[in-house]
């Protein structure tokens, strides 16, 4: 009986160091959200065409976030998985490599591609021509629910597929930039409507600039995140081409605070890799944006 009462003893200390530290942990980012608010912009009414006037969503604050239970990268799985399907040009392979290494330093993770596939892995009942476009298309649902889930690594935070052709994700939808699961850790996201990175040096970073985004959009959702509808935000939902060239790369401060508590992510070190990369790639603006935010947390 007494060995009983010490065991119990010494799972309720461990418990309670855990939700002490958790408690902490969440202080320290409600802070960082009050530091880094007058860095972003507020998002304004939404133009013609935009995501929220088709798409009545409520946004979601940290507080709420933390109130969903969300996805993490806590214990074993803590990698995430790019799986490329299809075929690639050397452009569009330099640009997965970048993307992942954005990844990297977005979500504090390592990030491992993995071998091709071909595209002849989705069935015909898996793919369309766009009835008036003409463009050949993916399921999007296919490659998350038949493709990624059923061989998702275990130590999987999240899993990730990438393609060259369009993605729709069925009845009613013309196409979709990229498609995740807020619960199941899977997603997908195209690189077809990006552009194309052989013309110049400015095409190619505008192409890396648009994959990075949706990438880190989808990968954000696979960690319970919602679109954001506070700020102007690389979690806002993007309707077409011109929406989503007007979102940033990098998170609002309350989008910041779930990408960090679902990653571990140390906020500082965080702006200071993504600063070195955008020095790296040319990214200016971005690069001062995360200077600018390092300031503020010092
Ligand atoms: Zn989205
Ligand atoms: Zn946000």
């Amino acid at each position: 009986m007494k060995y009983l009462s010490y065991l119990l003893c010494l799972i309720c200390i461990s418990a309670c160091t855990a939700a002490d530290k958790n408690t902490a942990v969440v202080k320290k980012l409600n802070e960082q959200i009050i530091t880094l608010k007058p860095l972003h912009k507020v998002l304004g009414k939404p133009q013609p065409g935009d995501w929220l006037l088709s798409h009545k969503e409520p946004g979601q604050t940290f507080k709420q976030y933390l109130s969903i239970k969300p996805i993490t990268a806590h214990g074993k799985r803590n990698v995430i998985y790019i799986q490329p399907i299809g075929d690639f040009t050397e452009k569009q392979k330099e640009v997965v490599k970048l993307t992942a290494e954005y990844m990297q330093h977005f979500f504090n993770l390592k990030v491992i591609i993995n071998k091709d596939v071909p595209l002849k892995i989705i069935p015909a009942k898996a793919k369309r021509v766009h009835p008036q476009w003409g463009d050949k298309q993916i399921l999007s649902t296919y490659v998350l629910y038949d493709v990624l889930k059923p061989k998702l690594p275990k130590d999987a935070a999240v899993s990730l597929a990438l393609t060259a052709s369009d993605l729709w994700p069925g009845k009613g939808w013309n196409f979709v930039f990229g498609q995740a699961s807020l619960r199941e850790r899977v997603g997908v996201w195209s690189m077809y409507r990006n552009g194309d990175p052989e013309i110049n040096d400015d095409q190619f970073r505008l192409f890396l600039k648009r994959t990075i985004k949706t990438a880190v959009h989808e990968t954000g959702h696979m960690f319970s995140i919602k679109h954001c509808t506070a700020y102007e935000c690389t979690m806002c939902g993007s309707n077409n081409r011109n929406e989503s060239d007007r979102r940033p790369i990098y998170a609002c401060p309350e989008c910041l605070a779930k990408v960090c508590y679902a990653t571990k992510a140390d906020a500082k070190k965080r702006y200071e890799n993504l600063k070195q990369f955008c020095d790296k790639h040319g990214f200016k603006e971005e690069a001062k944006f995360f200077q600018l935010s390092l300031d503020k947390l010092k």
